[in-house]
């Protein structure tokens, strides 16, 4: 979801978007077509010689072809392994590897990445056959997706495995004698491994989380009934499918709920309000970067947005002075929901009625349970910082062949330790501080880069920061923000680093204001939208 900058409109650009607008009219994909896909997709897998359990890669943008293939994995028995499209040659190969894939789709745009990847494993020595299929990310180079709500009934049995769900649908129909026979691989069951998605790698090498689809299921529950989602509901789905983010909250649960989706290449400034009005959305999916430039953007101008019931928000931390801003300027309101990989999205989520929604707040824990603990594994008191931990139907199992990792990642009687410090106030709603590997512990203080951060971002000429721990001498560590200055809205230019120590002075004290601010152009960011912080300083550790 790394937005796209700014391009020139013009002529040129409302010509091409009529034209995208016509195509995408004429590709509106149905259930029952999704349906048909999927099942041609299985026939097909099955001719390869792929088994249930085997890996299936894909390598594009969003789009038609890339939901349907992702989505016909699954259907398959077959696990669906989203590659990220802005993953370098090294990373590439490490999970290409890693991943034990056994067939990768590929577009014109990623194909000589991956065959050069292919050929370099080979020249290693791996004698692992992996079929390299050359397709566009939608079949009819057409770039939204509005999938019409004609699936009734597939659903509605929550506790059913996604692909289960979908067999039934065509089980239930007039052919049910022929849909069976067309099915030749064996049922999948609800903690069959669904999906196999690498982590963000925002604190270290990116690990592959195995989702079932029970665990998908569950999350497309809670989000459907907690953002109270139905058939007449659309979402604009603008964050990669190769995240689970915009997978799972943007294409698996619209599924669940039977809801339509509007799916956008990719985040541009230019289109995103236009894109919401045309295709009647309902609900808008973001991260906090995406919240930042719309504010930086045009806004809506002209464009009928009174269909949009929430706009909603994860990923990342979104600053409170954005989340305000944003509410004002659009007024559409924010729900901030906090999700990871290991939980297939959301593990918490605000409530649904703006009264009880909280700024800052990641909410309450959803479809599952959570608390704070300290360092010996004891709950702590309400308001007091500690890691948050979780557990509940949407947990994966483990990491892929990472048994280490994976021991570690859950605590002797089993929550999942999210790597989050934070706290639970008297109400029960959680807060973020920062991450454990990123606490900045400067002369035996606990300083959350997030603060320091938030109180930089307050600064009329600043439009991004990140604070980091440096090692230094006297105190262990000393805090660094790294800057990116708002040029065009500071009056006399951008602001100077003595200007912005004095302002952090009045908004943190002497004790958290960094030592040295450093600008930059930009942040290191991931897929997701977050900020490496770790890698300002040093390359992340492992
Ligand atoms: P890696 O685990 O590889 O270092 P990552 O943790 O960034 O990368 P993801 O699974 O994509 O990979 O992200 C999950 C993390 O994102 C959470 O643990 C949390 O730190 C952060 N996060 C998600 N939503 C929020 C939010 N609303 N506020 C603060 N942090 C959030
Ligand atoms: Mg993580």
């Amino acid at each position: 979801a790394v937005p796209e900058g700014e391009e020139s409109s013009g002529q040129k650009d409302e010509m091409r978007d009529e034209k995208r607008d016509e195509k995408a009219a004429a590709a509106a994909l149905t259930f029952a077509m999704l349906r048909a896909r999927c099942r041609e997709l299985e026939t097909r897998f099955h001719d390869a010689g792929l088994r249930p359990g085997d890996v299936v890669s894909v390598f594009m943008g969003n789009g038609n072809q890339t939901a349907t293939l992702l989505l016909g994995a699954m259907y398959s028995g077959l696990v669906a392994h989203p590659l990220n499209l802005l993953c370098q040659a090294s990373q590439l190969r490490y999970i290409v590897e890693h991943s034990d894939t056994r067939m990768i789709f590929a577009c014109d745009e990623t194909v000589d990445a991956l065959a050069a990847v292919l050929a370099e494993l080979r020249e290693a020595g791996s004698t692992r056959e992996i079929a390299l299929v050359r397709t566009a990310p939608d079949a009819l180079e057409l770039p939204m997706l509005p999938v019409l709500p004609t699936l009734e009934t597939a659903f509605a049995e929550a506790s059913a495995p996604a692909a289960v769900a979908l067999r039934r649908e065509g089980a239930s129909a007039a052919s049910t004698g022929a849909s069976r026979e067309a099915a030749r691989s064996a049922p999948c069951h609800a903690d069959d491994i669904a999906l196999l998605m690498y982590t963000s790698g925002t604190t270290g090498a990116p690990k592959g989380v195995q989702l079932s689809h029970r665990n998908l299921l569950a999350n497309a529950r809670n989000i459907s009934a907690e953002h109270r989602l139905g058939a007449e509901d659309r979402v604009l789905a603008s964050l990669p499918l190769y995240h689970i983010n915009g997978l799972v909250v943007t294409l698996v649960t619209p599924l669940y709920h039977a809801g339509s989706v509007a799916m956008a290449p990719r985040f541009s400034t230019r289109t995103f309000w236009r894109d919401a009005a045309r295709y009647g959305c309902t609900w808008i999916n973001v991260v906090p970067t995406i919240v930042a430039y719309l504010l930086n953007g045009d806004g809506p101008l002209g464009f009928d947005l009174s269909a949009l019931k929430f706009c909603r928000s994860a990923s990342a931390a979104l600053p409170g002075d954005h989340h305000r801003a944003f509410e004002a300027r659009f007024g559409i309101g924010i729900i901030e929901t906090m999700g990871m990989t290991e939980t297939a999205a959301p593990a918490f989520s605000n409530p649904y009625e703006p009264a009880r929604r909280r700024v800052g707040s990641i909410g309450l824990p959803s479809g599952g349970e959570a608390k704070v603990i300290d360092l010996e594994g004891r709950e702590c008191a309400p308001n007091q910082s500690g890691e948050i931990v979780l557990r509940g139907e949407q947990v994966m199992r483990g990491y892929y062949k990472r048994p280490e990792e994976t021991a570690k990642a859950f605590t002797a009687d089993g929550w999942l330790r999210t790597g989050d410090l934070g706290y639970r106030d008297d109400e029960g709603y959680f807060y973020i501080n920062g991450r454990a590997k990123e606490l900045i512990i400067k002369g035996g203080e606990n300083i959350a880069p997030r603060e320091v951060d938030e109180a930089l971002l307050r600064h009329p000429g600043v439009l991004d920061a990140a604070a980091v721990g440096v090692p230094d001498p006297a105190y262990g560590q000393e805090i660094v923000a790294f800057v990116v200055p708002r040029e065009s809205h500071w009056p006399g230019g951008a602001p100077d680093a003595d200007a912005l120590r004095a302002h952090c002075l009045r908004e943190l004290g002497r004790y958290k204001t960094p030592k040295e601010i450093r600008f930059v152009s930009e942040l290191p960011r991931g897929p997701s939208g977050k900020v490496q912080r770790l890698k300002l300083v040093a390359p992340p550790p492992d």
